[in-house]
């Protein structure tokens, strides 16, 4: 039920108005196949040196029930899809391996992304870590909705700030003043590679209608998505995954956090 709708039940019930609402439900329970899973794809990286380590981008393929999900995450998919053609387009030599990541699970507690990345670079009940957590570049986010990129949250992590101001010093047109922020922000599937010390970022977008329309809402359908807001955070996308595929070195980390309870990387 609409935000509008409830309050004029609710204003009709203060005023002692009896209210009688009639709901017709079709439904049934889906209870044969419970697993689901994540969708990966590469381009290899092309320097014998540095084509063993990891650049990561993505964003959560489920979605809530009440609409298709078009902002909550198909944006955040598309423009990380887009973001792959376009380096793939471009004909340019990755020197680092690019792993994009569709996860599912997301909207129950990061389900999908918390699995990968224990299954892939460690546990972070115990910090135990595997191999492949030495080789991985940054992982790139994006899951606030249609609206375009302002900027970006370093999660704690100050080390690549010059870095980032540099890189998005080239996009003045299309990114006006950008904000990179020591500050974290929660809720999505950086968060999995962040507790485990992997330098996890996510993009700060325009909120447009995020949180007072679409997000988990009937609302958010085709009809809600800003094309030109998504071709923007395709290209920045891919112009951060490129020159994070391209760096000297790996992008600079947190201190390796102390091994966390459950509740504590759900956190
Ligand atoms: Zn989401």
């Amino acid at each position: 039920m609409a935000p509008e709708h409830a309050g004029l039940v609710a204003r009709l019930i203060e005023s002692g108005i009896p209210v009688t609402l009639e709901a017709e439900s079709q439904t049934s329970f889906f209870d044969k196949k419970l697993t689901t899973g994540n969708v990966i794809a590469e381009i290899p990286g092309t320097d014998p040196k540095l084509k063993d380590e990891v650049v990561m981008l993505g964003g959560h393929l489920d979605s809530w029930h009440s609409a298709t999900g078009a902002t909550d995450n198909a944006a955040g998919c598309t423009v990380m899809l887009e973001a792959v053609r376009i380096l793939q387009a471009s004909g340019l030599k990755l020197k680092r391996t690019i792993r994009i990541a569709l996860w599912s699970g997301e909207e129950q507690g990061l389900h999908g992304s918390r699995a990968y990345v224990k299954n892939t670079f460690g546990d972070p009940q115990t910090m135990k870590l595997l191999p492949a957590h030495a080789k991985l570049s940054a992982y790139y986010n994006i899951d606030n909705g249609t609206g375009r990129i302002r900027g970006i949250y370093l999660q704690g992590n100050e080390g690549p700030r010059a870095l980032f101001e540099k890189w998005f010093a080239p996009f003045t047109d299309i990114v006006d003043h950008p904000t990179i922020t020591s500050r974290n922000t929660g809720g999505t599937d950086h968060l999995a590679f962040d507790v485990l010390g992997l330098p996890g970022f996510q993009f700060i977008q325009d909120g447009i209608e995020y949180g007072t329309r679409t997000h988990h809402t009937n609302a958010d359908t085709y009809e809600r998505l800003v094309m030109d807001d998504l071709k923007q955070m395709a290209v920045v996308v891919a112009s951060f995954v490129y020159n994070t595929a391209q760096l000297d070195q790996k992008i600079p980390r947190k201190e390796l956090p102390k091994p966390k309870t459950a509740a504590e990387v759900r956190k």
